[in-house]
């Protein structure tokens, strides 16, 4: 389900030129209404549902229709991030209100180094996989799964035996 805006709390972001939400959706949905400052999802039917702009506008105004496996349908959730937990606010369709906190990461922003070390630049030239550091011959590929006699060119599975 895709997510809404609540217009009245709603500030568009104080007319900034790009709203945090517009910022943020990677389907850019989130679109600002120039006349009346409020933003809205200009295509629901595109919406991802990864809640990115939900957790991310300052004044928890977009909310989404949470996941069916934790809430039933016709539900609001909205999820408020903290620096190190997000407070999830789950709103059942007969009005019941239940607050949950996970705890999220806490490795600062930028410290992690996916490709420290390897592969380098020049290892996409290649045709090596990552662990690897020297190419096989198709007879080394062969010999670590089979026994491979050049006699007879019989090929003994080291699994199965035959
Ligand atoms: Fe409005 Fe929130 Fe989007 Fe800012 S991030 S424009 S306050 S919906
Ligand atoms: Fe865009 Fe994700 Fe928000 Fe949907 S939930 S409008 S895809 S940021």
């Amino acid at each position: 389900m895709p997510t809404f805006v609540d217009p009245s709390k709603c500030d568009g972001c104080k007319g900034g030129e790009k709203t945090a939400c517009m910022y943020i959706c990677p389907n850019d949905l989130m679109i600002l209404d120039p006349e009346e400052m409020k933003a809205y999802n200009q295509e629901p039917d595109a919406c991802w549902e990864c809640y990115s702009c939900v957790k991310i506008c300052p004044q928890g105004a977009i909310t989404a229709r949470p996941y069916a496996d934790f809430a039933p349908m016709g539900g609001t959730c909205i999820p408020m991030r903290s620096a190190d937990s997000i407070m999830w606010t789950v709103k059942f369709r007969n009005g019941n209100v239940k607050r949950f906190k996970f705890p999220i990461r806490t490795t600062p922003e930028g410290s992690i180094k996916p490709y420290d070390g390897r592969p380098e630049g020049a290892n996409l030239e290649d045709e090596l996989l990552f662990t690897e550091t020297a190419l096989a011959t198709p007879k080394e590929a062969l010999s670590k799964k089979f026994d491979v006699s050049e006699a007879d060119k019989v090929f003994t599975c080291k699994e199965h035996g035959r």
